[in-house]
């Protein structure tokens, strides 16, 4: 497996894209800084996204990708929770703000197709084996564990607060990509609103090793802006006290797995 990193932030500024990640050339995981982030040919590859949950930044450039993928008579299939897509339907693809993509270039053609994912049961997707997650987050949100077909595999956490011996119980990554939010100064805050810390990560990881016996290479998105420093010494220091492979992940990274 091939991965990309193509958006790796929470927020937004000149040199930082909203949360994307692109597996293979063809399976993207949210929807945050994904146009932005390809060529139009690398777009034509896409054929399907998976959605972890509504918030715009991870969801934002799925109605650009979808007035795109017109241009070259595109499908693109996006798989969500039900609860997900009861909000990005209705607030964000259905002609209100932009382009009706239900129905989008034709009712007969869209190039958006919606499916639902259901929680613990996994689904052949493109050939990857997709297991999504209930994680902790402020609203309805899942990870997803993925397994190429090429091999490899990872399990992405997506937005989430502390809680996540669940769903370790329930994978086998060989790379874990997951959040920090907020440095650990505002811990109180991060466990809170549905984010972690350096410090509540750590403690999420060393849950990890104790059920599953290892601890896989660790990158950290969804960073802010204003605190990516402060995150960034944190999680060295982490990466230390756990002797890790836990570092910052970052715009245009790829991981091959
Ligand atoms: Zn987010
Ligand atoms: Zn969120």
């Amino acid at each position: 497996m091939n991965l990309r990193i193509l958006g790796a932030h929470g927020n937004e500024a000149k040199g930082s894209r909203l949360t994307s990640l692109l597996l293979d050339d063809v399976l993207a995981v949210d929807a945050g800084g994904l146009t932005a982030s390809l060529t139009l040919a690398e777009q034509e590859k896409i054929r399907a996204v998976l959605l972890s949950h509504h918030h715009f930044d991870h969801t934002r450039d799925l109605v650009t990708l979808g007035f795109n993928a017109a241009l070259w008579d595109g499908r693109v299939k996006v798989y969500a929770l039900r609860e997900t897509l009861d909000v990005v339907i209705p607030c964000l693809l259905d002609g209100k703000i932009y382009a009706n993509l239900r129905e989008y270039p034709s009712k007969e053609r869209a190039t958006l197709q919606f499916e639902t994912i259901e929680p613990y049961k996994e689904k052949d997707i493109e050939g990857y084996r997709v297991l999504a997650l209930p994680v902790k987050h402020s609203v309805p949100t899942v990870g997803y564990h993925i397994a190429s077909p090429r091999g490899g595999k990872l399990f992405y956490t997506s937005d989430t607060g502390p809680g996540l011996a669940e769903c370790w119980r329930h994978v086998s990554p060989d790379l874990v990509i997951c959040e920090s939010f907020l440095p650990d100064s505002m811990t109180e805050r991060a466990g809170r609103v549905g984010h972690l810390s350096p410090r509540l990560l750590k403690e999420e990881l060393v849950q990890f090793r104790q059920l599953k016996g290892y601890l896989p290479r660790v990158i950290v998105i969804h960073l802010a802006l204003s605190h990516e420093r402060e995150v960034g010494q944190e999680i060295a220091r982490i990466a230390g006290e756990l002797e890790g492979d836990i570092s910052l992940g970052c715009e245009d990274m790829e991981v091959a797995l």
